[in-house]
């Protein structure tokens, strides 16, 4: 097992990632910027270098600089959490040719392979994995986009080869409207993502988000840990996540499983990913891989038993799984709401500002992943997360109804945050029906865009 390992990241997902290395006995390494001198991920490491100023780009984007100071701290890996470096494979290869170090994650090669949304869609076909129709090349000129838009029928989507969490993506509701959205989701890929190339996709006009957590050692064993459900999303970022799904029967279930084995087995990849589908009228379709431990996780350990976090680390570190598929079970519901510095009144805003008061609720059931103490600061510079409250309970019924009292007695003062909404989805109908898909709340809100 390593001894020292950096983590190249913030907030409560570096805490998240020491906290497994405590366990095993890792030491670790705290990266952060200047607003980040006081963070909960620097007062938990064993060490800390400061990187670079405030915004993200000089500091936690500083790959040179990330990969120095763990040379200079002697770290013998890097785990790169989530968002920032996390599926730059650039990075990773940058990390896995450095002098002892190793990348706490997939294999540089195939994080390209599978970051590229049309060659991940072609990989997954060959595996025999159903994608959403669509083309498996770039396009580039109106007229192709046109002529696509007439074989699937609109409406479709145009999607950013880079994209993700729906940037780059708009979506094309008739010919008329192909030029522009062609134009704009090139300059979004382009300004988010650094690579104007798009592809085209029939756009489903009422799916689930389902997605499948993957764990594969380097022995060749590759295992899915069941489904999450993020149907709930506001203008395609996921607001509230499930496990299991309450829309799928054991068939579909265990149909979507082996297909997201199969689809990681043929990209040949490492460590924990995430394979996610669309899934509309009892059928699935592939949508995209994420190469990285995602914010969601949460919800899979708990319904599961199995630390994924403690896994990435022991197969970097070349250990093989010690579970066979058949003793993985799911016991009980888990969902996770992410407590977010928001205004949910006014379109969700961010509210930066300080903890005036934080009183977060403990009790059975409920998980609490944070790295904010009471008299902190919800700075402006990065993402706007306060905390994720995971609630589980026996059932679905169990946990949501667990769910209103974990979030009625979780006090926070001094910034907007999203608890009244989730309150409020705890008393809608459809979501508490299980029977709401990606569209609902944009339309409930009446803001899709
Ligand atoms: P990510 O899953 O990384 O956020 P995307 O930007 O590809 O990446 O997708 C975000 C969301 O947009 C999905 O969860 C889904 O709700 C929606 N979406 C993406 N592609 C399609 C599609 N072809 N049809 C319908 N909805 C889609």
């Amino acid at each position: 097992m390593f001894g020292k390992v950096l983590v190249a990241n913030r907030g409560e997902i570096a805490v998240r990632v020491m906290a497994a290395c405590e366990e095993l006995g890792i030491e670790t390494v705290a990266v952060y910027s200047d607003a980040d001198r006081n963070g909960g991920h620097v007062e938990y490491a064993d060490e800390a270098y400061n990187v670079g100023p405030a915004p993200a780009s000089e500091s936690y984007l500083d790959q040179e600089e990330i990969v120095d100071v763990a040379q200079r701290a002697d770290a013998d890996a890097i785990h790169p959490g989530y968002g920032f470096l996390a599926e730059n494979a650039a990075f990773a290869a940058r990390v896995e040719a450095a002098d002892g170090i190793t990348w706490i994650g997939p294999p540089s090669d195939a994080m390209e392979t599978l970051g590229e949304k049309t060659k991940a869609r072609t990989v997954m076909q060959e595996a025999g994995v159903p994608v959403v129709p669509g083309t498996t090349d770039p396009v580039a000129d109106p007229e192709e986009v046109r002529q696509l838009g007439e074989e699937y029928g609109y409406p479709i989507a145009i999607k950013a080869e880079g994209g993700g969490g729906g940037r780059g993506m708009k979506i094309v509701r008739s010919e008329a409207e192909v030029e522009d959205a062609l134009e704009s989701a090139k300059r979004e890929g382009e300004a988010y993502f650094d690579n104007d190339s798009v592809y085209v996709e029939k756009y489903l006009e009422a799916p689930k988000h389902i997605e499948v957590q993957v764990l594969a050692d380097e022995h060749g064993n590759v295992r899915h840990l069941g489904e999450r459900d993020c149907s709930l999303q506001r203008r395609h970022q996921k607001v509230i996540e499930e496990a299991p799904s309450p829309a799928l029967d054991g068939e579909l279930r265990e149909e979507i499983g082996e297909a997201a084995r199969r689809g990681v087995r043929e990209a040949g990849y490492t460590n924990a990913g995430t394979v996610e589908f669309l899934v509309e009228d009892g059928e699935f379709y592939f949508m995209e891989v994420n190469t990285r431990i995602q914010v969601e996780h949460t919800v899979t350990e708990e319904v599961t038993g199995i630390d994924i976090v403690r896994w990435q680390l022991r197969v970097a570190a070349d250990e093989e799984l010690t579970f066979a598929q058949d003793d993985v079970e799911i016991e009980g519901h888990a969902v996770e709401y992410r407590i977010n510095a928001e205004n949910p009144a006014e379109d969700f805003a961010p509210t930066p500002g300080p903890l005036e008061t934080y009183e977060p609720p403990s009790s059975i059931g409920v998980r609490l992943d944070h790295a904010v103490a009471q008299g902190d600061e919800i700075g402006g510079d990065y993402d706007s997360m306060i905390a994720k409250l995971i609630v589980t309970g026996e059932d679905r019924d169990h946990c949501l109804d667990r769910s209103k009292r974990a979030l009625y007695h979780f006090t926070v003062e001094g910034v907007h945050t999203t608890i009244p909404f989730h309150l409020l989805m705890l008393d809608d109908e459809t979501f508490v029906s299980g029977d709401h898909t990606t569209k609902y709340l944009d339309q409930e809100l009446d803001d899709e865009t």
